[in-house]
């Protein structure tokens, strides 16, 4: 019998330092008493961005290709320096870039989505007893050309090597103690969940709680690979994303989440005729431009008015866009805004329990909070206000549905 297989993946916060890694190692050597270890890195804390900026000083929009090479060193480092810090231990590892393992992506440069992982090589070393230690965020395409995943992408590649290689556990290592019901900067009382489904942490990390690449949580739902998001600065339990569990809909709300990086576009006067919409939208997804919520009021006079949300960095983009069309189809005027915040309560409880909705419009109109746009699914309703509400918002919502905490009662 082989000993059970885990994969740990260490942010950059969590290499960040020579003493960060010699930490780390300390780790992976715990856990390799006991299990084989696949353990994936980040590059350092801020490197990546360093990198991105040297070369974007040589040009404005670098090759993608050479882009990935450049930022794709990152986690060469980082992989390198924790199998030096292991073998300073005494503990057999060895390193691994994406290209050599064989993580194959297709070719879509800075944003790559892994087609198919080899293990192979990587049991030849497990086997052996070594760790193995894999750079993040990188893989090859069909060109032999280095790929990167896009941010926050060694998640992802330790999701996929966890899937791949069917290990037994997948555990994130960040710089915060897990997944919290909300910004504990905002809510001071927020606490941390214990467990929460994919579905819910897909929202959440859509909303912008940035502890987990969004598709890493797809890929873990895909594969049903439990994932254990926890701190390297101490041993604390953290949060488990898991496959949904029969009780889980007891709880009503999971988590309030926020996200200020969008921007809302209204055009007026639009045509009330069929194939307005897809006149509008789909020159700004062939931009790539990822449209989030979109509202369109009922026709009065065969004129309606459209309003819908884009990242705030695109909103130029998306922006000039409606403008040409509205001109090609006689509507009316298009302007942006961008002092808007959305925010968002989430929970599976929302599919069972009636009134979670109007529950979040009395609150906010308790605050005298403006609601702009409104949105729903099964179990998460959005709201977009004035930013300058934000902070207000998410600490009612928060009081309302996930308590007060002890210093507040
Ligand atoms: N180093 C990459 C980034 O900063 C990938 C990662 O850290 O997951 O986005
Ligand atoms: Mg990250």
């Amino acid at each position: 019998m082989s000993l059970p297989l885990v994969v740990q993946k260490y942010g950059g916060t969590s290499v960040g330092s020579v003493e960060r890694i010699q930490e780390v190692a300390r780790r992976v050597e715990e856990c390799a008493r006991t299990h084989r270890v696949v353990a994936v890195v980040s590059a350092m804390a801020g490197e990546t961005d360093r990198l991105l900026k040297l070369a974007r000083a040589l040009a404005p929009d670098p090759t993608p290709r050479e882009s990935d090479v450049v930022v794709a060193s990152g986690e060469q480092v980082t992989s390198a320096l924790l199998s030096i810090a292991l073998h300073a231990r005494g503990v057999a590892a060895q390193s691994f870039l994406g290209h050599q393992i064989r993580i194959h992506t297709d070719s879509a440069h800075s944003r790559a989505r892994i087609r198919s992982i080899d293990s192979e090589r990587l049991f030849t070393a497990l086997d052996s007893g070594r760790v193995a230690v894999v750079a993040g965020f990188q893989g090859v395409d069909e060109h032999e050309s280095i790929t990167t995943l896009g941010r926050g992408g060694s998640d992802t590649t330790a999701v996929a090597l966890a899937a791949a290689t069917k290990a037994d556990a997948c555990e994130i290592y960040t710089d915060v103690d897990g997944v919290y019901t909300t910004d504990p900067r905002i809510v001071p009382h927020a606490h941390k969940l214990e467990r929460i489904s994919y579905d819910e942490m897909l929202e959440l990390a859509s909303l912008g709680a940035k502890v987990l690449q969004i598709r890493s949580v797809e890929f873990a739902k895909r594969y049903s690979v439990p994932l254990h998001v926890r701190s390297s600065f101490n041993g604390h339990p953290g949060t488990w994303v898991v496959p949904e569990e029969s009780n889980m809909e007891e709880v009503t709300v999971a988590g309030v989440a926020y996200d200020r990086d969008q921007a809302k576009i209204t055009l007026t006067a639009v045509p009330d005729r069929p194939g307005l919409a897809a006149k509008i939208f789909s020159p700004i997804a062939a931009r790539g431009i990822v449209v989030d919520m979109i509202i369109q009021n009922v026709g009065a006079d065969g004129k309606t008015d459209m309003t819908f949300t884009v990242p705030r960095l695109e909103v130029d983009n998306a922006l000039r866009i409606v403008r040409e069309v509205a001109r090609e189809v006689g509507a009316g005027d298009a302007r942006s805004e961008g002092d808007i915040a959305k925010v968002s309560v989430v929970g599976l409880g929302m599919r069972s329990h009636a009134g979670v909705a109007a529950q979040i419009f009395e609150t906010l109109a308790r605050e005298g909070i403006n609601i702009q746009m409104i949105s729903t699914s099964e179990i998460k309703v959005s709201v977009v206000i004035d930013a300058k509400y934000t902070e207000l918002a998410v600490r009612v919502l928060h009081d309302a549905f996930l308590g007060k905490g002890e210093e507040a009662v």
